[in-house]
């Protein structure tokens, strides 16, 4: 099945006289379950592909089409909506809410959608085992290492099931070791959950394990081979 799909996506910004394309009638797909590196020098325009396919921006022209349901056509509530059911954010920084528990920050965005406490809250307390944070789930992020909360940041992300999952230096603040801890974490819950992830990172050793890269050239989304 194909996740995510952008078919024929156009993004310029006029900067004064000047028109700068960023995406240029771009194509993309990912698979269900299959997890892709986005790597590009700042600049390139990684944060502007990561908001039209997490539907927060809208393209100039073209479609993103998020488990066969074209965006297009959608007005702002519909693509909220379709944001919030379909698509799961990692950001470099955690962006948990300071005042609420692990185990609450997970549960949030399952309430949101109308979840019942009851479902939300062993939800996120199963996704929180499997990041191995069983034992911190009362903490508050301020008491949770850098490494841990980007975990629950992760878990927070694919609590509500999403078909696509897109993060933005995911371990960009973390030290390597962390990093690395972090990164097969969330592998291995993209595996078990299917979620097509396309990260964005700078990290080339984290680029290689996964399953392919991509970059931005001329407008274009191809095929990337990370030295
Ligand atoms: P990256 O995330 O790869 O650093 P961005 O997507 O943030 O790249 O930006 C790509 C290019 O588009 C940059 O040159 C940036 O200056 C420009 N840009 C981004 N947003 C805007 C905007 N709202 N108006 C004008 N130019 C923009
Ligand atoms: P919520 O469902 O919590 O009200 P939204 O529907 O506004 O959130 O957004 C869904 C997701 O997109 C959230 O994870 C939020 O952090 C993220 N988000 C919203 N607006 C922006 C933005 N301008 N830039 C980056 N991420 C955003």
């Amino acid at each position: 099945t194909i996740a995510l799909r952008l078919d024929q996506v156009e993004r310029h910004y006029v900067q004064g006289e000047s028109r700068l394309t960023i995406l240029d009638r771009a194509d993309m797909r990912i698979d269900a379950g299959e997890m892709v590196a986005l790597v590009a020098p700042s600049g390139a325009g990684k944060s502007t592909l990561l908001h039209i396919a997490g539907l927060l921006e809208k393209p100039d022209a073209g479609d993103v089409v998020i488990n066969g349901a074209s965006c297009g056509a959608l007005d702002d509530s519909g693509r909220t909506d379709m944001r919030r059911n379909t698509i799961g954010f990692v950001y470099q920084f955690h962006h948990l809410l300071p005042e609420f528990s692990a185990l609450e920050n997970v549960m949030l965005p399952q309430m949101i959608r109308g979840l019942t406490h009851k479902v939300a809250a062993e939800r996120a307390r199963e996704l929180l085992d499997y990041m191995r944070l069983g034992p911190r789930v009362r903490h508050r992020p301020s008491e949770l290492s850098g490494g841990e909360q980007q975990r629950v940041a992760i878990a927070r992300a694919v609590a509500n099931n999403p078909y696509v999952l897109l993060a933005d230096e995911p371990t960009g603040n973390l030290d390597p070791t962390t990093s690395s801890y972090v990164f097969d974490a969330m592998t291995a819950l993209v595996r078990q959950s299917g979620v097509a992830a396309l990260i964005a990172t700078h990290n080339h050793d984290l680029a290689r394990r996964m399953d392919r890269a991509v970059t931005l050239r001329d407008g274009k989304i191809v095929d990337h081979i990370v030295a």
